[in-house]
């Protein structure tokens, strides 16, 4: 008979004593900074290749148990997802196009040889522990506020064999972080130099597998020493703009036989980027509201959409003709973040911040219609990607 799949209607809930519920963070309590405190329960579902997945349970919050040879301990047989709970101003609790990031664990679980799953399923199970918690932690009366999401799975196999794992552990915690709204000044970037690189085609950058993050901590230790904020992930001899840290990474700029302005991220195919939930969104609400000249209803001129690799040389000559007119990262965590600076090969190029030197147009705009819809404030694109818990 085949094997259990993953079922989130099994869910064996114990929940915590009222008595050990930890006090919920003030929005000023520099504790946010720490990131390192978690709401009151978690979720579990263990995998094995003769049982199948077990039925998942919620618990109180806690450590977990693991053998000093379990497989994740040694070959990063781990993978995750990073999405966002939403206190909404019309007072709801939404998540994000969710359905895209359970996708995106499920293709990052199997190239990483741990089970597959209905992403269905998955998606259930982070919406009760949202339930569980949410309202707690995140109040109400405190509109516009966020919990962050980390569904992990990990092979938990006691083999220190070098060998596909027989046994995994999915889990779901929700974490608070400080308030991310922008950093002051737009953020400034270091181009990563010949002797680092973040993703290789053929490899597994495209996956949101730990291995690919641990790796990037000595570069981006050197940015922060230095006085930048992230890595600017650039590929190959040609220098080929990737990532900026983990966000992807946008630029507009005036084409230069045309004239044209447009909106230019690094496409999908090569397989050395991350399929962005933010990315996406962006791509959808530009091709929407910016692709034609129903965009002067925006009061900004349409856009050319173009997803292709391009150069650090391109931006480079693109400010130097003064043809450069914003760019910004754009990820879960900060969504859309303006890039103010980008210093390459020991030169800065100085990026435009819109007239009132804190975003471009074009940033204001993906920023804002990505809050109004994360935080229920539009309806029309709202309905379609925000979910209700
Ligand atoms: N690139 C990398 C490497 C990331 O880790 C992330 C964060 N998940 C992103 C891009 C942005 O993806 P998303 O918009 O889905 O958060």
């Amino acid at each position: 008979p085949p094997l259990p799949e993953l079922d989130a209607s099994l869910l064996q809930c114990t929940y915590a004593d009222p008595s050990q519920l930890k006090p919920v963070l003030a929005l000023d309590d520099p504790e946010r900074q720490t990131q390192r405190v978690s709401t009151d329960h978690m979720i579990q579902a263990a995998w094995s290749t003769t049982k199948g997945w077990s039925a998942p349970t919620l618990t109180p919050y806690g450590p977990l148990s693991l053998m000093p040879s379990a497989s994740c301990l040694h070959y990063a047989t781990e993978c995750f997802e990073g999405m966002k709970l939403y206190r909404g101003f019309d007072g709801k609790l939404r998540l994000f196009r969710p359905t895209l990031n359970c996708n995106r664990m499920l293709m990052s679980s199997t190239r990483i040889a741990l089970p597959g799953f209905p992403p269905a399923e998955l998606l259930k199970l982070i919406l009760k522990l949202c339930a569980t918690d949410g309202n707690r932690w995140l109040p109400p009366h405190q509109p516009g506020q966020f919990l962050y999401i980390r569904p992990t799975m990990i092979a938990t196999d006691a083999a220190i064999g070098v060998q596909r794992p027989s046994e995994a552990l999915l889990f779901i915690i929700l974490t608070v972080l400080p308030p991310m709204d922008s950093v002051p000044g737009g953020v400034k970037l270091l181009a990563s130099e010949d002797d680092m690189c973040r993703a290789w085609p053929g490899g597994f950058g495209y996956a949101k597998v730990g291995a690919n993050y641990g790796p990037s901590l000595v570069a981006q230790g050197e940015a922060r020493a230095r006085g930048f904020d992230q890595i600017l992930w650039l590929f190959g001899p040609e220098g080929v703009v990737t990532e900026a840290g983990a966000s992807n990474f946008f630029v507009v700029w005036k084409e230069k036989e045309t004239g044209k302005l447009q909106l230019v991220t690094n496409s999908l195919d090569r397989q050395i980027i991350l399929d962005g939930i933010t990315r996406r969104s962006v791509l959808d609400l530009a091709r929407e509201r910016l692709a034609s000249t129903s965009s002067s209803s925006f009061n900004l001129e349409p856009l050319e959409i173009q997803e292709r690799p391009f150069t650090m040389s391109e931006i480079a000559l693109a400010a130097e003709e003064n043809r450069l007119v914003e760019a910004f990262a754009s990820g879960t965590a900060w969504f859309v973040a303006p890039v103010s600076k980008i210093q390459w090969k020991g030169k800065d190029i100085e990026v435009p911040m819109g007239e009132d030197g804190v975003m471009g147009g074009y940033t204001k705009a993906f920023k804002g219609w990505l809050r109004g819809i994360m935080y229920g404030e539009e309806s029309e694109r709202g309905n379609e990607w925000g979910v209700v818990v």
